[in-house]
């Protein structure tokens, strides 16, 4: 169906973590799956310039894309659902709008002019957003808000949806979520908040065209009629979100919800096309029916908040799915694992993987836990610092070098296995500047990264400032280590297995970016089969 882009804005109200980004996700997902193109985009009301210098306790993984991009977490929602790859142009802070309007300035673009919020910072920010639907392959931007409505970082964001709904007509609509509180001690849903919130993005001048309610209880006619009539909204606008199992079972509550044919509706996209979700729904199936269960122990040292590793985890879902079967992630924390008690506190596992991490904190906990797994033949997986891990005790307790390490942690180490990338060597700014995105790898045949992938070309997504020291090439290779996988331009060891065990890789990307519902990426589908046993 041939139609202009449509550009639909998603707020937030009440509180913040009502889960914008799985809404705006589901509802691109059902959009897809009527076989329209869409894309959706994050603009995030901080001033950093990416999310890339953010302590994972602040604000969860970072998530990193092809074109090198590190963005919020929930890029990595989009992709997950949509199996569309996202980039640069999906992700934009108030930091970086600031950035790009100040170099302007001083370019002498806006000479002779008072370069204010209004209209340049909106102007900005409405280039930002129209970007994605200029490039022609989309017929749907859903551009999700961060923060909460009221806040005033996100301020600008409103006024410069404002104005895009009124030089869009009837090609943009605002989609605004937010909470229906219960009070146990009445037994009854609460309004207000919503009311509230939709009074404040009035006052701002924009008017949802949508609501979609968040609330624990499902939400009676009565209510939705009483919203409808407070907020300016037709009553079938009022859409019901009741929590759920898990965030894929999001688009079903949508479909039955009718999100968007009341979004197609308010359009203007006349006809309806078929909704395709098959693949969705097995997946979904599978998820809901496991035949078996495997428990896997995810050593990291942010474990308190399981967001800063969501794609691992959200990764272990789909690779489960795939073989039938539960994955309980049991979280342990790096600081917590000494030689000593690494056999009671790991016994049991059937998988273990080290997850990725920068500086020296838990480290020599990362290193007993593989030693663990090496020793013990059970399934390892190690992701970027986890297979750096696997190097250092490799050269420790293997080849004998005792005060191994990676120079990011002893940079006054005499075996430096781990040093720091070439490129890196003369960069001192921290913003953006580590080895990041896509990059080749080549895969030698017969190793077991080769039969996972079933090729010998592959690309993965990057986020690094060391890597394994070549000069050790011969030392580990001769110990029996595989360096099963390299960068075909500079040679960086890219992958690392142990043939001697069962299931030993550490790989220097990141593969949990790139595994979606639709395509479960194979080295956790390998890993978990291989814990399954
Ligand atoms: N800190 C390590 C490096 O910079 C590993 C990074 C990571 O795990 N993402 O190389």
């Amino acid at each position: 169906m041939s139609i202009n882009t449509k550009y639909i804005f998603v707020t937030g109200g009440v509180t913040s973590s009502l889960g914008k980004g799985i809404i705006a996700a589901s509802l691109a997902k059902l959009l897809q799956a009527r076989g329209f193109t869409v894309t959706i985009q994050k603009l995030d009301p901080y001033i950093n310039i990416d999310p890339g210098t953010l302590n994972p306790y602040e604000h969860g993984e970072c998530y990193v894309t092809d074109d090198g991009a590190e963005t919020d977490l929930d890029l990595g929602h989009y992709e997950r659902f949509l199996n569309v790859r996202t980039s640069q142009a999906n992700n934009v802070t108030t930091g970086r709008i600031y950035q790009s309007v100040i170099e302007k300035e001083r370019k002498g673009e806006f000479l002779g002019k008072t370069v204010q919020v209004i209209p340049h910072i909106t102007d900005e920010i409405k280039n930002r957003i129209k970007i994605l639907g200029k490039t022609g392959q989309y017929q749907f931007v859903i551009t999700e808000i961060g923060g909460t409505v009221g806040d005033i970082e996100s301020l600008p964001y409103i006024e410069a949806v404002r104005q895009l709904k009124w030089e869009l007509e009837h090609d943009c609509v605002v989609l605004h979520l937010t909470l229906l509180p219960y009070l146990a001690t009445s037994g009854e849903l609460k309004t207000k908040p919503t009311q509230h919130s939709v009074k404040m993005l009035l006052e701002y001048g924009v008017q949802p065209d949508v609501l979609v309610c968040r609330s624990e209880h499902p939400i009676g006619k009565d209510i939705r009629k009483k919203i409808a009539l407070f907020c300016n909204v037709s009553q079938d606008a009022v859409i019901e979100a009741l929590d759920a199992p898990t965030i894929y079972e999001v688009p079903l509550l949508m479909e039955q919800e009718k999100l968007d044919e009341i979004i197609l509706k308010k359009l203007h996209v006349n006809g309806l096309p078929d909704m395709h979700l098959e693949k969705w729904k097995n997946f979904l199936n599978k998820f809901h029916n496991p035949q078996k269960e495997v428990t896997i122990g995810l050593i990291g040292k942010y474990v308190e908040l399981k967001e800063s590793y969501k794609s691992i985890a959200e990764a272990f879902i789909h690779a489960g799915a795939v073989n039938d079967c539960k994955v309980r992630v049991e979280w342990i924390h790096s600081e917590s694992l000494t030689e000593d008690n690494i056999e009671k506190k790991l016994k049991g596992l059937q998988g273990i993987l080290v997850a990725p991490g920068f500086g020296n904190r838990g480290i020599e906990g990362k290193v007993a836990a593989i030693k663990y797994a090496r020793e013990k033949n059970v399934p390892f997986l190690g992701i970027c610092l986890g297979m750096q891990c696997a190097v250092i005790e490799f050269a420790r307790n293997v080849l004998g070098l005792k005060d191994a390490h990676s120079r990011e942690m002893n940079p006054a180490t005499n075996s430096p296995v781990i040093d720091l990338l070439e490129a890196q060597k003369n960069i001192s700014h921290m913003g953006g500047t580590m080895r990041l995105g896509s990059y080749p790898c080549k895969l030698e045949e017969g190793t077991l990264a080769y039969n996972i992938y079933g090729r010998q070309d592959i690309n993965e997504r990057h986020r690094h400032r060391y890597e394994f020291n070549n000069e050790y090439t011969k030392l580990f290779k001769d110990a029996g280590m595989v360096l099963s996988g390299l960068n075909p331009d500079a040679g960086l060891v890219e992958i690392i297995e142990l043939p001697t065990n069962r299931f030993f890789i550490g790989v220097q990307f990141h593969p949990e970016y790139k595994s979606t519902v639709e395509n479960p990426h194979p080295l956790f589908v390998s890993f978990v089969k291989a814990a399954l046993g």
